[in-house]
């Protein structure tokens, strides 16, 4: 069970239960299961796609309490409906971006996405951006930039992500920021260990998700 798995995890790192939020990564899964997931007290969602969201985001949107986070790659495009549908974006990478996002005028909890590997198809600033990256997002007045956020390259064996969970802790301890959102499914406990302050579950909640073509 997830809850255990974090808490067991915690006690291991000595990190208080607190530190960690847990997001339910709903991608996939329609409104209600969200809603039935809430029901069981979670309040942090996860969704990948603006676009998909947009189709649920009315059926969910009573839930007091409940907060949304867009953990896939944003199309600039896409930035209105984003800051519309979603409390908080954890994958700015570009200054562009945050302009525009910022220019929707909703106040948006940001988090900047890193890309550590040189995986081509990883979107992400790379950690020599960060400094500049972090001065554009901290100018624009509708975001309150919280932190770095991460998805290692994919490796069953979570002792394989664990690298990249330290080497991201590194940089947003240098960088004087609090936040960290990294830890997957079958990572999170690793993740927990170097410090993760927000993971990203799905299938350990909702269960497999349906391949798509
Ligand atoms: C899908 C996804 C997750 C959740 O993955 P699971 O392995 O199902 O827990 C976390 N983060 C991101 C960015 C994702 O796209």
């Amino acid at each position: 069970m997830v809850e255990r798995r974090i808490v067991a995890a915690c006690e291991k790192a000595h990190r208080s239960r607190d530190e960690v939020t847990l997001i339910a990564v709903s991608k996939k899964f329609p409104a209600d299961a969200i809603r039935a997931t809430y029901a069981l007290g979670l309040r942090a969602f996860g969704e990948n796609y603006v676009q998909e969201f947009a189709g649920k985001h009315a059926d969910v949107a009573d839930l007091a309490e409940a907060r949304f986070h867009l953990i896939g790659h944003l199309q600039s495009n896409k930035t209105r409906v984003a800051a519309d549908i979603f409390d908080a974006i954890q994958t700015v990478d570009s200054a562009k971006l945050a302009r525009r996002l910022s220019e929707v005028g909703q106040p948006l909890d940001v988090m900047i996405e890193v890309k550590l590997s040189e995986e081509d198809s990883k979107d992400g600033a790379s950690p020599a951006e960060l400094p500049t990256l972090i001065a554009s997002v901290r100018e624009c007045s509708n975001l309150r930039l919280q932190g770095l956020m991460t998805m290692p390259p994919w490796n069953e064996d979570p002792e394989a992500a664990r690298p990249y969970f330290q080497e991201l802790a590194r940089l947003a301890r240098q960088l004087g920021l609090a936040q960290l959102s990294m830890g997957m499914s079958h990572d999170f406990d690793t993740a927990i260990e170097e410090g993760a302050t927000c993971i990203r579950v799905g299938t350990a909640i909702f269960g497999a998700r349906q391949a798509h073509a």
